[in-house]
Parts: structure tokens; C-alpha cells; sequence
């Protein structure tokens, strides 16, 4: 029998209402939710994510900005203007947009973010406070794949998990909130010796490495709880495995996971899709990051 679809699109419309609520509320008490994107010069393909950021906060009461720095800043400058951010009480939220300018440290200016205001989870405050279990914030990615699977009301307690990749935004955060719920999780990795050892016995596997194709359904467990992270683009194929064209003689491309989605759908419980499956939920998850921070260290919190 083919597994049930995880879609994210539903789940996240829900968040979307509670995190709405909320936002009424504070609102009602005085208490400002807004978020800055600091964006160091102009990205064209960053300008899509912004736009559907914007709508998203809008319609959320969120308040959205973005902070335009010229690509020449200095990582003083740079440290300087998130230091501004931090001391801004209106402010509850700040994501620093990457990549930065190769001379800038990416992870001295993430870390420089108040780990109060660490929308995206990634600052190691949060990330170590994910460890003791008693966070408020978690990267956004990580969340969305934790909440697609709590979704189906499995019950996680004493189940083998399994995940493949183990970045800092994605495999450890996630490897952390499946232990939490008392599952034997396995993490693996560039160096893993016998993958499909390892993904055969997990009745939640969660894979987030960015090789499509990689978990055929042969390295699947009948009856498993598939979460499929990666996001690729491969081109679109013809009958004779040929690029298909567009009018300008360009090839076409598709999203696709890191699993083979036709082959596992069949061996599995449940799957997520790709696209639609922790996607729509991600940057809801940022949001929710917003919101909860301006309701637990807002300076007017209780
Ligand atoms: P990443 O930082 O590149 O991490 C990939 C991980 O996969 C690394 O830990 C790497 O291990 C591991 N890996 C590489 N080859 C492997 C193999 N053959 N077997 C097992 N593990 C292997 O990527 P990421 O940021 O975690 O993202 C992972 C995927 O999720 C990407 O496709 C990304 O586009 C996607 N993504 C999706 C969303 C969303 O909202 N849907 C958000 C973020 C990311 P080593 O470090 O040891 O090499």
C-alpha cells in the first residue's frame, strides 16, 4: 500500500493561525513583534525569499524590514549595525542573510546576533540550549522536519531514528529533539560506512543531505516514517534521458528530495514531499522563533 503524504502546506496554514493569535495579543498588550533581515548588498535570487517573507509577516501583523548594507561593508561596520539591532527594543527578531562577502566571518557576525533574537535558531546559545531541551528557539528546518513528524501522531518513545547529514541547521538540531522524545537516533554522515545498514532499521528516517537519489526504496523499512529535507535541482529529462528545453534553448529543471520518492512511497508509512513537504513549513517556523521571542524576552515580559 502507498504511504500517506506529510504535506507541509496544512500544518503550516495551522501554525500560521496560532502564531497570528499571538501576535493579536501581544499587540493588545503594547508589545511589538518585528523582524529585520540584514541583507549585505543585493542578491537577485535573495529578492524572491524577501518578497515572500514580507507577505508572510504582513499578513501575520508582523512587522518586516530589511536592512540594505552596501557589499563593501566592513565586518566592523557590519558587527556595528547588528550591535544597533540588539539594543533596539522594538526589534524581536533579526536574520542575517547569507552568504556574506568572502573578507566577513559569517559566524562571528551570526554569533554577534542577541541569542534573544535569534530568529533562525543557529545562534550556539540556542543550539545549546536545544541540548538541555528548554529553548526557545530552534533552527527553523530542523523544527519543521520534528513538527511534519510529530503530525502523524506517531508515538516517537523507543523508536529507532535514523538521520542522514549532520549540519549544524539540520541533522544534530533534529539528532537532539528525536532524543528528547526517547527514540535510539543514529546520525550519519559523510563517513558512514554502510548507510543503507542504518537507514534499513529506522522506523523514522530523516534525511537531509542534498544528493537526490540517495535512500532508494530498498534502503527503507517497510512501514517507516520517511522526512525528506533536501532540496535539488535536476533537470527535467525526455523519454530518451535527454535535457528537456525551454523555448530559449535552456534545460528545464525540477525540485526533487535526497529520496526517491516513487520508490520509497511504496515501502513506507508515511513520506514527505518534495516540494511541499518541510519547505512551506520552514519559514513559518522563523516566525514562530519571532514570536516566541518577543513573548518570553520582550522587556515588558513578565
Ligand atoms: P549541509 O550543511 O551541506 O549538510 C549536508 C550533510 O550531509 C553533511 O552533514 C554531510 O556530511 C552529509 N552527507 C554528505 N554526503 C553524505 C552521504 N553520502 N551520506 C551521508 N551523509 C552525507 O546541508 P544542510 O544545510 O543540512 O541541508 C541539507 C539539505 O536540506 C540540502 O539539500 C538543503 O538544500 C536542504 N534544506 C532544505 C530546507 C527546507 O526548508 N526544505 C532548508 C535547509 C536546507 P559531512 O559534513 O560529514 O560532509
Amino acid at each position: 500500500m502507498s504511504a500517506g503524504i506529510i504535506e507541509g502546506a496544512p500544518l503550516a496554514e495551522q501554525v500560521r493561525t496560532e502564531i497570528a493569535r499571538e501576535v493579536r495579543a501581544l499587540r493588545a498588550q503594547g508589545r511589538a513583534v518585528r523582524l529585520v533581515c540584514v541583507q549585505v548588498g543585493e542578491k537577485p535570487e535573495s529578492l524572491l525569499y524577501v518578497k515572500s517573507q514580507r507577505r508572510l509577516c504582513h499578513s501575520l501583523g508582523i512587522d518586516f524590514a530589511v536592512e540594505r548594507l552596501a557589499d563593501t561593508i566592513s565586518q566592523t561596520a557590519l558587527l556595528h549595525k547588528i550591535h544597533e539591532l540588539n539594543a533596539a527594543a522594538e526589534v524581536t527578531g533579526i536574520i542575517l542573510e547569507l552568504p556574506l562577502p568572502a573578507r566577513i566571518d559569517a559566524f562571528v557576525c551570526q554569533r554577534a546576533i542577541h541569542p534573544n533574537k535569534d530568529a533562525e535558531g543557529v545562534h550556539p546559545v540556542s543550539l545549546g540550549l536545544l541540548v538541555y531541551g528548554i529553548g526557545h528557539h530552534a533552527p527553523c528546518t530542523a523544527m519543521a522536519a520534528y513538527q511534519l513528524i510529530k503530525s502523524t501522531g506517531v508515538d516517537l518513545r523507543g523508536k529507532e531514528c535514523t538521520v542522514v547529514g549532520h549540519s549544524q541547521i539540520v541533522g544534530k538540531p533534529i539528532s537532539l529533539m528525536l532524543l528528547h522524545d526517547l527514540c535510539t537516533v543514529t546520525t550519519c554522515h559523510v563517513a558512514t560506512r554502510d548507510l543503507a545498514c542504518h537507514t534499513r532499521r529506522a522506523d523514522v528516517l530523516v534525511v537531509a543531505v542534498g544528493k537526490p537519489g540517495l535512500i532508494t526504496a530498498h534502503m527503507v523499512k517497510p512501514g517507516a516514517l520517511v522526512v525528506d529535507v533536501g532540496v535539488n535541482r535536476v533537470p527535467v529529462l525526455d523519454g530518451q534521458g535527454q535535457p528537456v528545453l525551454n523555448e530559449k534553448g535552456e534545460p528545464v529543471y525540477r525540485i526533487v528530495g535526497d529520496v526517491d520518492f516513487a520508490g520509497v512511497k511504496e515501502v513506507a508509512e508515511w513520506i514527505t514531499p518534495v516540494p511541499g513537504g518541510v519547505g512551506p513549513l520552514t519559514v513559518t517556523m522563523l516566525l514562530r522563533n519571532v514570536t516566541e521571542a518577543a513573548k518570553h524576552f520582550h522587556p515588558l515580559a513578565g
